[in-house]
């Protein structure tokens, strides 16, 4: 599969600095920021630094060191937002996803119950 970055995405904008956000962490290879409509008390928002456009163009084409670092970022958040009760990781992916942003991210969602996976 060809996957092809677009680094106009708002994401993008965000990583160069462009648009601010609400930061939560930041390393080499990661950035966590707030949503910026959340969805739960918690919301926050995991990206890779590089050019990823979804979780499995990540999964494929990143290095060792950016997944370790990205998964490094989101052990991070969860041990910074006070998620010990629980809470939900979601990567939208391409249209069947109904993915809004095509910059790779995990949405890392928790502070009250998430009820059911999927809406009926
Ligand atoms: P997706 O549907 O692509 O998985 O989710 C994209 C998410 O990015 C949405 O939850 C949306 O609220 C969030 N978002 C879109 N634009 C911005 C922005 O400019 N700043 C922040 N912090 N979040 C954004």
């Amino acid at each position: 599969m060809e996957f092809a970055y677009d680094d106009q995405n708002i994401f993008a904008k965000i990583l160069r600095g462009e648009i601010p956000n609400d930061t939560v962490f930041e390393n080499d290879h990661a950035l966590a920021f707030r949503d910026i409509r959340p969805q739960a008390p918690v919301h926050v928002l995991v990206i890779p630094k590089g050019p990823y456009v979804s979780l499995d163009h990540f999964a494929r084409d990143a290095g060792a060191d950016e997944q370790a670092g990205f998964f490094a970022a989101v052990a991070a958040v969860c041990e910074s937002q006070g998620v010990e009760d629980g809470f939900r990781a979601i990567s939208n992916a391409r249209g069947d996803g109904v993915q809004e942003v095509p910059h790779f991210h995990l949405h890392i969602m928790g502070g009250r119950p998430m009820g059911p996976m999927l809406a009926r």
